[in-house]
C-alpha cells in the first residue's frame, strides 16, 4: 500500500517535470528560433561576415604594401591597419602623396635638367642657366658672347674665327 503511492507519486512527478509550463515555453522559443533561422538566412549572414572579413584582411595588405611603396614605415602603419577598417582609412588620409618609383623618376627628370643647363653653363654675371647660342643673360642683360658679323653665330670672346663660316672675328 505504502509502496503504491510513492510509485503514484513519482510518476505523477515526473509528468509534471515534463509537461512542465517553463519546459513548455524554453521548446517552443528554440523551435520558433528554429523556424527563423533558414539554412538560407544563415548561409547570407555567414557570406558577409565572410566579406567583412576579407576586406579587412585585404585592406592591412594593401596598407603594408603601399607604405613600402611609398616609403613610409610598412611595419607601423602595418599594426595601425590592424585596427579593422579605421587603421587602413587613417592611412588613406595620412599616406605619403607620391610613390617611391615616381620620386626617383622626378629626381631623375631634375637631375638631367640640371645637367642639360650644366652642358651650356650659366651666366658669369648673375648665375642665371644659358644656353650656348644665347648672346646676352636673358636675366641681367650682360653680353655672354659676341656675334658673328656674317653669319650670326653666337661666338666665344676669345675666338678670332667663327667655326661657321670662317669669318675673322676682327
Ligand atoms: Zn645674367
Ligand atoms: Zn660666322
Amino acid at each position: 500500500m505504502r509502496l503504491g503511492i510513492l510509485l503514484e507519486l513519482l510518476s505523477s512527478c515526473s509528468d509534471a517535470y515534463s509537461t512542465g509550463k517553463d519546459g513548455v515555453t524554453m521548446s517552443s522559443v528554440s523551435e520558433a528560433i528554429g523556424s527563423l533561422i533558414t539554412p538560407e538566412i544563415r548561409a547570407f549572414f555567414i557570406t558577409i561576415i565572410v566579406i567583412i572579413a576579407l576586406f579587412y584582411l585585404i585592406s592591412i595588405i594593401w596598407v603594408i604594401r603601399d607604405s613600402y611603396l611609398r616609403g613610409a614605415n610598412p611595419v607601423v602603419w602595418g599594426l595601425i591597419s590592424l585596427i579593422p577598417y579605421l587603421g587602413a582609412f587613417a592611412y588613406a588620409m595620412l599616406r605619403p602623396p607620391m610613390l617611391l618609383a615616381d620620386r626617383d623618376e622626378q629626381d631623375l627628370d631634375f637631375t638631367l635638367k640640371q645637367r642639360e643647363l650644366m652642358k651650356y653653363g650659366e651666366c658669369a654675371n648673375c648665375g642665371y642657366p644659358v644656353e650656348r647660342e644665347y648672346l646676352m643673360c636673358p636675366q641681367c642683360g650682360t653680353q655672354l658672347k659676341n656675334e658673328c658679323k656674317s653669319c650670326g653665330h653666337a661666338l666665344n670672346p676669345e675666338w678670332k674665327v667663327c667655326p661657321y663660316c670662317c669669318t675673322p672675328t676682327r
